[in-house]
């Protein structure tokens, strides 16, 4: 899909929830876009595997609030991230957003419980690593010079 856009001059937007409250999931562009392909992401909602050691899980980006719960839950664990817009809005969303859970107390940011991420754009397809987290959130500047570290 991202590969057709970046053919195309086509503006790809991903839509988690559509919880967006600053137009993030509206299709006005700007550049010289011939159009804007919306992309649901309603259907990667799961959670594909859980280190019951670690307390880490590997969770697909389009997962809402309570699916997510409902899957963790068995395990006896909670991603205990709960914004007030938690049934309609998607993992995905809330890292893009670095979305707070308001009804939660202490850690409440998403930024918190980011261990790593895979980040897929037209032109780039990261591959699945640590990010660093400081105030204003995940890092992928900081995720590329981890790998780096790591292989010197
Ligand atoms: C009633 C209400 C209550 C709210 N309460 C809170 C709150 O308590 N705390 C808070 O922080 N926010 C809150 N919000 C705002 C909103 O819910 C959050 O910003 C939430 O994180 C958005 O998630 P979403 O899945 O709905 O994202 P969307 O609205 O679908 O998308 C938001 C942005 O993220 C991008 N995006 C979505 N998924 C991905 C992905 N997988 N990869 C890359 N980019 C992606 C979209 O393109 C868009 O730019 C509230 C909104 C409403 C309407």
């Amino acid at each position: 899909m991202l590969d057709h856009c970046a053919r195309e001059g086509l503006a790809a937007i991903p839509f988690g929830g559509g919880s967006s409250v600053v137009g993030g999931v509206e299709t006005r562009i700007d550049g010289d876009y011939r159009g804007v392909v919306t992309i649901d992401l309603g259907r990667m909602a799961r959670v594909l595997e859980i280190d019951r050691a670690s307390r880490a899980a590997r969770i697909e980006a389009g997962v809402l609030g309570p699916a997510l719960e409902d899957q963790l839950r068995p395990h006896g664990l909670t991603l205990r991230h709960f914004p007030q817009s938690f049934e309609f809005s998607s993992l995905g969303g809330w890292i893009a957003t670095r979305s707070g859970g308001h009804f939660a107390t202490r850690y409440t940011h998403i930024d918190d419980f980011v261990e790593a991420l895979r980040v897929v754009t037209p032109s780039v397809s990261s591959p699945r690593g640590a990010c660093p987290v400081r105030a204003p959130g995940p890092r992928p500047t900081a995720c590329s010079a981890a790998r780096r570290a790591r292989s010197a």
